[in-house]
């Protein structure tokens, strides 16, 4: 299916970013959808975004690193400026927002407007969650590991050993 799709040579860049603490299976969807649209991904982990987090971001890096090894086109990196800024500094020319229930749209069209509003050169894509998907954020997955329900079908290969450490940790 789309996983044998040739990488698209189309020199495209887009730019998906967000906190992935941690990356989930609804993450993963959304960066193989967007890896066959466009020549080259960049899934951008945000150094502190306004909310406590639970993974270091070097952490969040090498979580998502490990679950996206198999996609040629999509790289991983950390910035801690304002998004639309290192979109630009990359040369993006998407951000890519992934959008669940309709909960999400508000603050994401204000979002949007306000990074048109900054630079209206880079444009804002958003692809709606897989149904598969809709129910998952990295909020339950956490909740869900703190108390041992399984996660295994949630998250890619070694996020849940990640979230075991973690809580063996705490
Ligand atoms: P942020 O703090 O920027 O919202 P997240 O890591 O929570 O960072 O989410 C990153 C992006 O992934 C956001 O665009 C979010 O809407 C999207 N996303 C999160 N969960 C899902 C999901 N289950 N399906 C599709 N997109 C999702």
């Amino acid at each position: 299916m789309s996983e044998s799709r040739p990488t698209r040579d189309n020199g495209l860049v887009a730019l998906y970013p967000g906190s992935f603490d941690p990356i989930h299976n609804g993450h993963i969807d959304i960066i193989r959808r967007a890896s066959d649209l466009f020549g080259h991904v960049i899934v951008a982990v945000y150094d502190r975004p306004d909310k406590r987090l639970y993974f270091t971001t070097e952490e969040r890096v090498e979580l998502v690193r490990g679950a996206v090894a198999q996609w040629t086109n999509v790289e991983v990196a950390s910035y801690a400026t304002l998004t639309v800024q290192y979109a630009a500094v990359r040369g993006a020319h998407a951000i890519i927002r992934g959008l669940r229930a309709t909960s999400d749209f508000d603050f994401e069209f204000q979002l949007a407007l306000m990074n048109r509003h900054l630079n209206e050169g880079i444009e804002a894509l958003f692809l709606m969650t897989s149904l598969a998907h809709a129910h998952l954020s990295s909020t339950l997955v956490k909740e869900l590991s703190q108390h041992g329900a399984p996660i295994n079908d949630l998250v890619p290969n070694g996020v849940g050993e990640g979230l075991r450490q973690k809580r063996e940790r705490a």
